[in-house]
């Protein structure tokens, strides 16, 4: 296994590999807050309290969905849109 290159910390530089390490950092940091969420509906029958972890990320569902969470965890996410606090919700 090579060994890790590293990459600028800084969030702003245009090197083509940083960019590729914060792009897929962030994604996973969706992803991660994504089956989160789902799991506090799926587990837990706690809708108000998944949206209000959701809201608090910032995140919208489509984000979500941009950043590649399972369908298995948006099936989750997707009757939260209804819900009060989710960022987006007036449609
Ligand atoms: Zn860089």
């Amino acid at each position: 296994m090579a060994a890790k290159k590293r990459f600028c910390s800084t969030g702003t530089c245009r090197h083509a590999y940083c960019k590729g390490e914060r792009e897929g950092s962030r994604r996973g940091f969706i992803q991660g807050i994504g089956y989160a969420v789902a799991e506090i509906v799926r587990s837990h029958d706690q809708p108000t309290i998944a949206v209000d972890v959701a809201g608090a990320s910032g995140f919208d569902y489509q984000d979500f969905k941009g950043a590649g969470v399972d369908e298995f965890d948006l099936k989750q996410l997707r009757p939260l849109r209804r819900e009060r606090g989710w960022p987006g919700t007036k449609r």
